[in-house]
């Protein structure tokens, strides 16, 4: 199949021809600054992409390395003072490159079974979370890292990432209040994070619950979408898309709390990937966690501030420009401590998770973490608290490989625990 003979409507071409090409957002480009490289720049990749879908240049791999290398991160789309719409022009850019590539059987056949045959089936999900929890409470790991099989598997990166496996908990579509004081919410699960991070999902119940709300968790809900959307998997988001909003329907106009960022900024944005008042309405339902405590709920932990010491918070380019919340979990948990809690001093870039790019941009991924690292361990914190499960793995694991003595958490986990030390 040629180029040319592809549809190239969905692109909106509109929109990127409102690149004044100002370079405004160059000093704010992740892959920019650590290249130099006009073509891994916002402005220079919109070029590409107008080129591209106008058929003046050809589709090979260096066009597509140029656009795969972007993470996504949306930091020059709020720097942007023509408010070009990054981010859906880097999405439908990825759709019209995955329609038109061709790429190896292998890769492909790869690629659905993990997005359409394990991401996207909850059961599945959980039976490969207890088969990971046999692998590393067996000893197994210990061995199986040792031998170097996973680096000729080629499995070592993600392999690494895998947090201490949770003993695997159903979860019930209510968790009432007596009292309901403040209302009723829903909690969207997540795919991965279900699995890997269930300490997080307890902790935010036990929160809500405290406070007030009687927690629902719609059943039927799965994956975001995120990872097939900035793939350029336009109809496998949609599914998902359409998924979603029929588990969320029955819980009429209730808050859907997010606990992953990555996740969150996907849902806020349902109604620009599917044109439909109810995807809008969706959209407008969902909050961050720690934003949605701070916005509504904040005097409620001002009697509770007690020291923690040594926190450090993470910002996820996710909370920060598309949930536009980047600043509330550290008013959230400025407010609970008496003691200062820092913001990383990099927190204005991206560590390098971004979705799955952690796996298909290894190198670019490994220098933004090492920089993040760096901002770590020149905070002295000991506990960096961050809203998104993809980057507190990430994080997690350039921790572990470098011996710092630091953990990752997630503010519920915090807020839990300052609660619980309370009484
Ligand atoms: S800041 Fe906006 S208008 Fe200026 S070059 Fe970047 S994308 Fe184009
Ligand atoms: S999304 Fe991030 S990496 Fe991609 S062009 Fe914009 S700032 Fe650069």
């Amino acid at each position: 199949m040629t180029q040319a003979l592809l549809a190239t409507d969905r692109f909106p071409l509109a929109d990127a021809d409102k690149c004044v090409q100002c370079g405004l957002c160059l000093p704010h480009c992740p892959t920019y600054r650590k290249t130099g490289d006009e073509n891994e720049s916002p402005r220079g990749r919109i070029a590409l992409m107008r080129a591209m879908i106008r058929n003046e240049l050809a589709l090979t791999p260096t066009l597509e390395s140029h656009l795969d290398r972007c993470l996504a991160c949306r930091h020059c789309e709020a720097a942007c003072p023509a408010q070009v719409p990054y981010g859906r022009l880097i999405d439908d850019a990825r759709a019209f490159v995955a329609a038109n590539r061709r790429e190896a059987w292998g890769r492909r056949v790869l690629w659905r079974w993990v997005v359409d045959g394990l991401l996207v089936r909850p059961h599945r999900l959980g039976g490969l979370g207890r088969l990971l929890r046999g692998y590393q409470r067996s000893g197994l790991q210990a061995i199986v890292r040792g031998s170097g099989l996973l680096r000729w598997l080629g499995l070592a990166t993600v392999e690494a990432q895998l947090p201490p496996m949770p003993k695997l908990k159903h979860y019930a579509t209510v968790y009432p209040v007596t009292d309901a004081a403040r209302g009723e919410v829903t909690l969207f699960l997540g795919c991965i994070a279900r699995i890997v991070d269930q300490p997080t999902i307890n902790a935010a119940i036990r929160i809500l619950n405290t406070i007030g709300y009687s927690v629902h968790v719609p059943p039927g809900q799965n994956c975001c979408g995120a990872i097939h959307q900035h793939a350029g998997d336009i109809a496998g988001a949609r599914r998902l898309i359409a998924q979603n909003l029929k588990a969320f329907a029955s819980t009429g106009d209730m808050p859907v709390i997010t606990l992953a960022s990555g996740c969150g900024a996907m849902l806020i944005e349902y109604g620009q990937h599917v044109a439909t008042r109810e995807a809008t309405d969706f959209g407008l339902r969902v909050h961050d966690f720690g934003a949605f405590i701070e916005d509504r709920h904040a005097a409620l932990f001002e009697d509770s501030a007690t020291s923690v010491d040594g926190v450090a918070v993470h910002e996820p380019c996710s909370l920060r420009n598309v949930m536009q919340s980047g600043k509330k979990t550290h008013s959230l948990l400025s407010r609970i401590s008496n003691t200062k809690v820092d913001t990383l001093s990099n927190h204005a870039t991206c560590c390098g998770a971004a979705g799955i790019y952690f796996l298909t941009q290894p190198a670019m991924s490994e220098q933004l973490r090492g920089d993040t690292l760096q901002s770590i361990r020149d905070s002295g914190c000991r506990t960096v608290v961050t809203s998104n499960i993809g980057c507190a793995l990430h994080l997690a694991a350039g921790i572990a490989s470098r011996h710092l003595d630091v953990e990752v958490v997630h503010p519920a986990i915090l807020i839990d625990r300052i609660w619980r030390l309370k009484g």
